[in-house]
């Protein structure tokens, strides 16, 4: 549109505006017009009052789009629909307010945009209250430390990297290390545990989202699981907005003095659309084409994270994000900015996860800086060891091939180790519950599994679970209540793994 018919409208709105009716229902409307409308990115003229992040909505559509830019004559909004209907010269106006999302205890078990929208075919979701996409992270006087644990049901976390409600874990790794699984395995271990899980997928294909849903619903998740779907086919700023949307859900929850975790898979291709967006809107770009404020964009989100105090309801988010690295390299900008915003980082391998060890945890460079004070008694006492013994395996394994020269110590830690790594096997799918991690790792440290074959560990431990299933209901019961290794617990322990695999 040329400036002098712009400037024609303008001043025709102006004065349509003028001799509007009082009683008209557009009575405190703004309005502006579509300027240029290019890339999804709208230029918009006449709405001088607008700040960054808030929503204008394309006149007779319900089409809406985030202001992420203002110069001095011209504010920037993204639309957040791929759509046909978005025209130059059509009116905007401004809805005053932030981006947020309509939540009720209804969204459990659906699947939203991050608009709220479902998009699984069932219905409308009834809307409670509105929680914005932004908003400014819980302060100190408000939190409470981290001091109760989230139970992932993966051995080689709780045992080693506990994660704690409340926490930022970050989930790292390269393509096809079973990331996706471990947090998909922490949400269903989360069955009874009385917490609300959110699942954010950005930029994943749909089949893929799909198949997650079956997943969850399959093993019963999606009771108290909702997931926030932006496809790789949608709009760039949706993709965007969706951790924020899911953040927004799960506040929603801990404002009921909940406990929830929320998973965002993954945060690389979250940079990704950000840069896209940032590109779309000229902001000049920086380290590997990066906009400046990228490590911004995932700090205000990874600090609403949080466990409060009883005063301000008690409840936590705990986030897993999750970063995606190449050929290992997690020194590049993405991942770095990540590790430094979390408070530990489990490192997946592809060369542990080729080999079999699968999860494909590398417990050497993981780490947990605040889980440990949130482990279970009993798991602290039972797995004290495990980490030095899987060290010190570690660093001998590259001696393994001249067994026969080896002394009986060194010979004895390479057995142990051996085995310890096959009880931290698990398949994806079958996180284990308090006791059986309890039961395993108590029989591979006190040497029950050491006359036994390598190879047969893994069914070995079935085979554990199974007997005490059907012959010691007490003592599963007794563990799971009292989380910690009381004199009875451990007798118990000793007598019934003695038996079974003596
Ligand atoms: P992407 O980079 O594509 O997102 P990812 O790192 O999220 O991949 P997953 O999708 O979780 O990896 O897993 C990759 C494959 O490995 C899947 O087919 C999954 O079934 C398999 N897998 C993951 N963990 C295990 C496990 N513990 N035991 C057996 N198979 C597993
Ligand atoms: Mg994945």
């Amino acid at each position: 549109m040329s400036k002098d018919n712009l400037n024609n409208l303008l001043s025709s709105l102006e004065k349509s505006l003028a001799t509007l009716d009082d009683s008209s229902s557009d009575k405190g409307k703004q309005y502006g017009v579509i300027e240029a409308y290019k890339d999804g990115v709208i230029t918009i003229k006449g709405l001088s009052g607008l700040k960054m992040g808030d929503v204008v909505q394309v006149q007779n559509t319900s089409i809406q789009a985030l202001v992420m830019n203002l110069e001095s004559d011209a504010s920037f909004a993204l639309v957040l629909e791929n759509s046909t209907e978005v025209k130059e010269g059509l009116m905007v106006e401004a809805l005053n307010r932030q981006l947020s999302i309509g939540v009720s205890d209804d969204i459990i078990g659906r699947v939203v945009d991050p608009l709220g929208n479902p998009t699984d075919g069932l219905g409308e979701i009834k809307e409670d209250k509105r929680m914005p996409h932004e908003k400014i992270a819980p302060g100190v006087m408000t939190r409470k430390s981290v001091h109760e644990p989230v139970q992932t049901g993966i051995s080689s976390i709780d045992a080693l990297i506990p994660v704690g409600r409340g926490q930022r874990e970050l989930i790292i790794g390269d393509r096809q290390t079973g990331k996706t699984t471990v947090a998909l395995d922490t949400i269903i271990a989360q069955k009874g545990q009385d917490m609300i899980c959110v699942y954010v997928a950005i930029g994943q294909r749909e089949s893929k989202v799909a198949r997650v849903h079956n997943f969850l619903k399959e093993n019963g998740a999606m009771d108290y699981t909702v997931i926030v779907n932006a496809p790789a086919s949608g709009a760039a700023a949706l993709q965007f907005l969706a951790p924020y949307a899911g953040c927004a859900i799960s506040e929603y929850f801990l404002e009921k003095g909940k406990d929830v975790l929320v998973v965002y898979d993954d945060l690389s291709k979250h940079a990704v659309s950000y840069r896209e967006m940032s590109l779309l809107l000229r902001r000049p770009p920086g380290r590997e084409a990066y906009p400046g404020d990228v490590f911004y964009v995932h700090s205000r989100l990874l600090e609403r994270a949080v466990k409060l105090n009883e005063a301000n309801g008690g409840g936590s988010i705990t986030a897993l994000p999750i970063i995606e690295t190449l050929a290992g390299d997690v020194s590049a900008y993405i991942p770095t900015n990540v590790i430094s915003i979390t408070d530990g980082q489990i490192f997946l391998d592809s060369k542990l996860f080729n080999k079999g060890i699968r999860p494909a945890i590398d417990v050497g460079i993981s780490v947990s800086r605040v889980g440990g004070s949130a482990q279970t008694k009993v798991m602290k006492k039972v797995a004290g060891t495990v980490k030095l013994e899987l060290a010190q395996y570690y660093e001998l394994e590259a001696f393994s091939q001249f067994a026969s020269e080896l002394d009986d110590a060194t010979k004895a830690q390479l057995t142990r180790g051996v085995r310890i790594v096959e009880v931290l096997k698990q398949k994806n799918g079958e996180p284990r519950t308090l006791w059986q991690q309890i039961a395993a790792l108590y029989a591979v440290t006190n040497g029950y599994f050491d006359a036994k074959e390598p190879k047969t560990v893994v069914d070995e431990v079935t085979t554990l679970f199974t007997k005490l299933e059907s012959g010691n209901k007490d003592l599963i019961e007794s563990i799971e209540k009292e989380k910690n290794l009381t004199d009875d617990i451990k007798a118990g322990l000793e007598k019934a793994v003695k038996k079974i695999l003596a």
